[in-house]
């Protein structure tokens, strides 16, 4: 996969060559570029932004600089605008990205990019405007990262033991289980009985169970689509 970014902050990126994604780069997996906006600029002082048409508070990001960015990086990509406007982020969408062969990411400041600009880019590729939750970040650039983050370990051969993608929250719809590790006991406290049964069947059940309790509690909204909301009511858990 591709990734290029473009921001006006290239050192907030940096951690993409740490840990797994600076391997999946070692390992060819993972093609990635990091570009400043400013490079695109024209004028001396290198101006990314202007005052809003209509008045209002805070600075635009001005449509000259993007244009010529895109016209350089996003060809033919999946182009993505991180914006607190866009759709939700979620393990459903990083599936649907990780498939994509260029993804470009457009990270945003200020008020946001001069709205032709997302037009513009719909003529170059697809356009996706993503928002990693309902609250304002001051730039795209973390949700660029928690996104690529998010997609990159799902490419094949990305992670080293892909069975642990299969567990982990969000991949059946249901939160993940508790996990424990060594001591059996610490504290004052013990892993549950059935994990050090050695009882395969036994343990896939109380992990579902727990699965889906801790769902029940913390994050109701998702049942419905895991069609497990009559099952729950068997094990007591609603
Ligand atoms: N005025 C904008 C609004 O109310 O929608 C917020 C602008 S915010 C200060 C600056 C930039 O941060 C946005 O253009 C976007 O790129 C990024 N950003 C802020 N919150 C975000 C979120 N929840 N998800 C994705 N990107 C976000």
């Amino acid at each position: 996969m591709r990734i290029d970014v473009v921001t006006i902050f290239p050192d907030y990126l940096a951690p993409l060559d740490l840990s797994l994604p600076g391997k999946a780069r070692d390992k060819g997996l993972l093609d990635l570029a990091v570009h400043d906006l400013r490079q695109w600029t024209t004028d001396r002082h290198h101006t990314v932004d202007d005052t809003p048409y209509g008045g209002g508070a805070g600075m635009v990001m001005k449509p000259e600089p993007w244009g010529q960015a895109l016209d350089a990086v996003a060809r033919g990509a999946t182009i993505v605008f991180t914006t607190p406007s866009g759709e939700p982020f979620t393990q459903a969408l990083a599936h649907e990205l990780s498939e994509e062969d260029h993804l470009v990411f457009a990270c945003g400041r200020y008020e946001g990019i001069d709205q032709r600009v997302v037009e513009h880019a719909a003529t170059l590729g697809t356009v996706r405007e993503i928002s990693l939750g309902d609250y304002v970040l001051n730039g795209g650039e973390v949700a660029a990262l928690a996104i690529t983050e998010a997609v990159v370990r799902l490419l094949p051969g990305f992670m080293g033991n892909a069975e642990s993608l299969v567990e982990e929250s969000h991949a059946d719809g249901l939160l993940e289980y508790p996990v424990y590790t060594k001591p059996a006991s610490w504290n004052g406290r013990d892993v549950p009985e059935v994990l050090l049964s050695g009882d395969h069947a036994r343990i896939a059940a109380w992990r579902r169970e727990q699965a889906a309790r801790r769902t029940a509690d913390r994050r109701p909204d998702l049942l419905p689509a895991t069609g497990l909301v009559g099952a729950l009511a068997d094990l007591d858990v609603r």
